[in-house]
């Protein structure tokens, strides 16, 4: 099979490492890729996986590749070609393609479609209201003590979403969103949720239209810095799986999600078919969603890939044709930790181009994998090029040991002004051993 992936970040590194080892996979493409991905070869004939630069976004261009190189299937990773409908256009020139189609990426890029979707459905989330005019906005702001989460309707690169601690904070938010246009038109409309408090988790759910099936439990560290402090990032770090919930609550919150969310879609007409990602809150009073995502996460699937055992072809093959009931999902019994080394000044602006060492070193350790995120080969050395640079994976026994093994690499590789957060996974590990 043919493969062609789509992105160039850790997350999609992960997917192509994966869907590499597959026995399916005799060619791949990834565009535009990065040095890493760069570097992968496909288990099945040792073929090396080419990256091709053109961008994720330039959709006519995508297709005109696909058509030339004959690629019996695609693979998305990033929000934006799935919100610009690259599914639809695919589909419609009857190629293979996995990801959701433009109706249902509606859940990641309009908050209010989501909200409303919830509220319509029964799906357990914050209490909320939905505004198109700030005075409303307010008033309801008003309700909440103004102790709430302004959040701009639409994509705003993971940053349209306002915290508030009082009512004149959220008076501010109201008006930098909707009428300073902080973020553009995502911000002509917003969800105003009240703000809960408890464990942040993601979810993942490969989904087929008819049948969902959820992944272990993981969690994402936005915060720049130690102790969850700093500014929001793309995340910094993952694990999993996470102690907060138990298999049989985390079984109870899946039925509480994920039925209603799919009975929805097929009373919408929503043929929902790729990954689910929720964002939950486990307060006291129950789980609650705090938005939808309609993609893998980054770096959570770093973390999920590593301890994946299914072949990812047949599983997204599966997905993307409506015969997922048929599949068992199997994780291995390991836990899994990925910490992003990120360039100095992230998630502010940060230089590029500065070189990496100790990756072959790192490369040499058993039960680790250094995903790629922002890196470019450069006079033949991999240099900086992003924001987040890598993603150093390990797996072990318990969370305390894949812990102590991703650090152990992350000692290893060096660039200048690297920035990491050395306290991936340990309010887990406090919370395990009650401390
Ligand atoms: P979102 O993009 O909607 O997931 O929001 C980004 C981040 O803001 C989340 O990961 C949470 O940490 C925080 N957040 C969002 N909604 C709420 C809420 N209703 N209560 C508390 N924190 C929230």
């Amino acid at each position: 099979m043919k493969i062609l992936v789509i992105g160039s970040g850790g997350r999609e590194h992960a997917l192509v490492w994966k869907l590499a080892q597959s026995p399916h996979a005799t060619q791949m493409w990834c565009v535009p890729g990065n040095a890493g991905i760069a570097q992968e070869h496909l288990a099945k004939n040792g073929a090396a996986v080419q990256c091709v630069n053109i961008g994720a976004e330039d959709l006519p261009g995508l297709l005109a590749f696909a058509q030339e190189k004959k690629v019996d299937f695609t693979v998305v990773g990033p929000d934006n070609p799935l919100a610009l409908g690259i599914v639809d256009l695919f589909q419609a020139n009857d190629l293979k393609i996995w990801g959701v189609n433009q109706k249902a990426a509606q859940f990641e890029s309009s908050k209010v479609f989501s909200q409303k979707f919830m509220e319509k459905y029964g799906i357990p989330t914050a209490a909320a209201g939905t505004f198109s005019d700030a005075m409303a906005a307010k008033r309801f702001t008003a309700t909440l003590g103004g102790k709430c989460v302004v959040k701009a309707d639409g994509l705003a690169l993971g940053k349209g979403v306002l915290i508030c601690v009082n009512q004149a904070e959220s008076e501010k938010a109201v008006d930098e969103i909707m009428v300073g246009k902080a973020f553009g038109a995502a911000g002509s409309r917003v969800v105003i949720q009240e703000f809960l408090e408890g464990a942040e988790v993601s979810l993942h759910a490969l989904c087929d239209g008819r049948t969902a099936k959820i992944f272990p439990t993981s969690q994402d560290h936005k915060r720049a810095l130690d102790g969850d402090l700093g500014l929001n990032t793309g995340g910094m770090g993952t694990y999993s799986p996470t102690p907060f919930l138990t298999d049989a609550q985390l079984a109870g919150t899946a039925r509480q999600i994920l039925e209603p969310f799919m009975r929805g879609c097929v009373a919408e007409g929503i043929d929902y078919r790729g990954l689910l990602y929720p964002g939950v809150m486990l307060t006291k009073n129950g789980p609650k969603i705090l938005e939808f995502n309609a993609r893998f996460g980054d770096p959570e699937t770093q973390v999920y890939l590593t301890r994946l055992e299914n072949d990812l072809v047949e599983l997204l093959d599966a997905s993307a044709s409506g015969t997922l009931d048929k599949i068992e999902l199997k994780w291995k019994p390991a836990s899994s930790v990925c910490v992003v080394m990120a360039s100095g000044g992230y998630p502010g602006n940060y230089p590029k181009g500065k070189v990496i060492t100790g990756l072959d070193a790192a490369n040499a350790l058993p039960h680790t994998k250094v995903f790629h995120a922002g890196t470019v080969l450069k006079d033949g050395q991999i240099v900086t090029n992003g924001g987040r640079v890598l993603g150093v994976t390990a797996l072990g026994g318990d969370l305390k040991s894949a812990q102590a093994a991703a650090y152990a690499v992350v000692d290893k590789i060096r660039f200048d002004g690297a920035h990491f957060r050395r306290d991936i996974a340990a309010k887990a590990l406090r919370q395990k051993t009650g401390g």
